[in-house]
């Protein structure tokens, strides 16, 4: 845990490599996932198999020091969240699939890469936050209705070219097909409240503010809003509505790892990604950020077990990875973001 906090910048490539060389006995993780999502699950790894968890935390530039690091990188394992980024680290060829009976008896196939290249250990919902006593029906709410002229001046949203929007596009083209799911967004951007703008909790505030009715967001953010003190007023004006549940189900991303194509330690990397999928490590790492454990049979934390069950969109992650590039398209011919 020796490289918590530090941005990839501010650490030479020597530090790191000093750090972390020789033993076998060792993983190193380069992580866009904070620290405070994954630093107890390595305390426990290390506790329980004696095996030590080193971690370069960064907001972005991974994938190019991955690269640039080529044959000499220290890296054995990536972290992240989203199926772009995960993909995007697979299309950047500095990955290597992994083959093991356990991730895939555990993760279902179409939460992982089909050659092995990521593999999910979180899910979370793209949910519609609904405000309390201006939404009628919002239990059955769809994204489809996002479009609907009932929403005129009552959607908010971040921006079109956001990863989590772009997945969702992806998913729609997925199933409605390019030339429906641009009428689509045409429909929702002609609902829009405002200009997309903010993040996802952003959205939630506009909702108790009056500013609009409907938003888009990740489920987790509810979680991490009722326990904030300052951000609970603003979960408590809305429903958490999972959409689709009448057809499809709710679109869902990951957050998932990566075995580094020059991983030192290739043995050490796989078993910490199967202690990953493990039950006890499973909800550890769900219960920090209020996401979906990728393993069936895990005690969700109370806040997500009140919120209830759902039914997930089945459609394999990878189709999304696939489609990215026709949404980015899309959300631009649109203009979605003004
Ligand atoms: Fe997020």
């Amino acid at each position: 845990m020796k490289f918590q906090k530090l941005l990839a910048a501010a650490i030479s490539l020597t530090a790191v490599t000093a750090t972390t060389a020789a033993t076998a006995d060792e993983v190193n993780v380069y992580s866009y996932r904070q620290p405070f999502l994954v630093e107890p699950l390595f305390k426990r790894f290390e506790a329980e198999t004696g095996t030590k968890v080193n971690v370069l935390f960064a907001n972005k530039g991974l994938v190019e020091r991955l690269k640039a690091e080529a044959r000499n990188s220290p890296a054995d394992l990536i972290f992240t969240v989203d199926i772009g980024r995960l993909n995007d680290v697979k299309e950047a060829g500095v990955t290597q699939p992994v083959s093991s009976d356990v991730l895939t008896k555990i993760i279902p196939p179409q939460y992982r890469d089909p050659a092995g290249n990521w593999f999910a250990l979180t899910t979370r919902a793209r949910v519609i936050y609904a405000a309390k006593g201006r939404v009628e029906g919002w239990k059955t709410l769809t994204y489809e209705d996002l479009a609907d002229p009932k929403y005129k001046d009552r959607v908010c949203t971040r921006s079109g070219k956001h990863a989590y929007t772009i997945a969702l596009v992806a998913s729609m083209i997925s199933h409605h097909g390019r030339k429906d799911a641009k009428t689509w967004l045409t429909g929702v951007k002609n609902n829009l409240a405002r200009r997309p703008q903010g993040n996802d909790r952003a959205q939630v505030k506009a909702i108790k503010d009056g500013l609009c009715d409907v938003a888009l967001g990740n489920n987790y953010y509810f979680g991490k809003m009722m326990s904030d003190p300052k951000q609970r007023p603003w979960a408590e004006a809305v429903h958490v509505a999972f959409p689709n549940q009448q057809n499809r189900g709710a679109h869902v991303n990951i957050s998932g790892m990566a075995m580094a194509k020059h991983a030192p330690n290739p043995s050490a990397a796989k078993k910490l990604m199967e202690w990953l999928v493990g039950a006890e490590a499973q909800s550890i790492y769900a219960e920090q950020n209020y996401e979906y454990p990728i393993r069936e049979g895990v005690k969700w934390t109370p806040l997500l077990a009140d919120l209830g069950t759902f039914k997930s969109d089945a459609l394999p992650i990878s189709t999304i990875a696939e489609l990215r590039k026709d949404a980015v398209k899309l959300v631009d011919e649109v203009g979605f973001d003004g």
